[in-house]
């Protein structure tokens, strides 16, 4: 029976201006560049009939700062018209000025995440090298005015990253974005650090094994590098896993493959740890506590925190009461 990813990232630039201490971009060993259109094109052709009504988020990013892409904006209109669903990228803010938000805001997109983990300056400093607090800060506040000023309904979320895991600022950073940001469609995400980076599991109780639960991400995500290959995970920056190009072979047919199948099913058998990127990776057991990826809305209410079988907005938004 043929599967269907309900993700897709695409890596439409790959190379960032940051070097955040908690991320893998040190350790990146392909080359930087911009996905071709022939490779753009190609996928959002391949995707045509079937990604309508399977994907669930669409998002133009991967190991990389989206807005390096100068055909971003266009490539969001591209695929806002080929009807794909939650459409949207992730950014560090700090490369918008009020030309680029009101380019991104007219393309109309789903969504737009910010990651921001952080209202202390210091805090944000130590860890986001290469960025300024207060530009990204004030790079983020006026795309809300720009997005309500023109009257449009994309979703921005505003993520913040516990570094300590102790949920101590969060209040406060709930309290600051909640009266900035629409009740009706907005979210606040809450997500600790991952170890794709640094190795060390947040969680004490995981071991340098981590364990051997089966991941969503081969299940459910379809991850495109900008030169067009397609591999294991969004963790899997140097395509150690690599299944082919989607210039040479259907997406569905790569998605289906025999190799893509065996992945699954070490993973069904509770054998991911015999993988060399899956062992030591904690994404699936903090996700499986519900300690990955929480959605708030902006009146305060955990609505979602399952990073690989949600993403589903709609559906999940629905069961809150966001009026409050
Ligand atoms: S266990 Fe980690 S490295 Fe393996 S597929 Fe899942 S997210 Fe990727």
């Amino acid at each position: 029976m043929t599967k269907y990813p309900s993700h897709i990232s695409i890596e439409t630039f790959h190379g960032c201006n940051a070097r955040c201490t908690f991320c893998h971009v040190n350790q990146w060993e392909r080359k930087e560049g911009q996905m071709t259109d022939e490779v753009f094109d190609s996928i959002l052709k391949q995707l045509d009939g079937w990604g309508q009504k399977y994907i669930k988020q669409t998002a133009l990013m991967l190991n990389g700062e989206p807005l390096f892409d100068k055909n971003l904006e266009e490539r969001l209109s591209k695929c806002k018209s080929a009807k794909l669903p939650n459409v949207g990228f992730t950014t560090n803010a700090q490369l918008f000025n009020e030309k680029r938000i009101a380019k991104v805001i007219e393309a109309d997109p789903d969504y737009i995440v910010f990651s921001f983990d952080t209202l202390d300056k210091d805090k944000f400093e130590q860890n986001r090298l290469r960025l300024k607090h207060e530009r990204v800060l004030n790079n983020i506040l006026s795309f809300i005015e720009t997005r309500n000023k023109m009257k449009s309904n994309i979703r921005i979320v505003i993520r913040h990253i516990d570094f300590q895991a102790d949920k101590k600022e969060f209040s406060n950073y709930l309290e600051y974005f909640g009266k900035l940001l629409r009740r009706d469609i907005d979210e606040i995400g809450y997500t600790k650090v991952h170890n794709s980076a640094v190795k060390k599991s947040i969680d004490e109780n995981l071991t340098d094994h981590c364990g051997t639960s089966p991941c969503g991400a081969v299940f459910n995500r379809l991850t495109i590098q900008h030169d067009g290959h397609v591999v294991l995970c969004p963790h899997d920056f140097n395509a150690e896993y690599n299944f082919g190009s989607i210039l040479e072979s259907d997406i569905l047919e790569i998605f289906n493959s025999k190799k893509f199948n065996e992945i699954r099913l070490i993973h069904e058998q509770n054998k991911r740890h015999t993988m060399s990127k899956c062992k030591g990776c904690d994404e699936p057991e903090l996700n499986l506590k519900g300690e990955m990826y929480a959605k708030y809305t902006p009146s305060g209410e955990l609505f979602y925190a399952n990073v690989f079988t949600g993403f589903d907005h709609n559906s999940e938004r629905e069961k809150v009461d966001t009026k409050k």
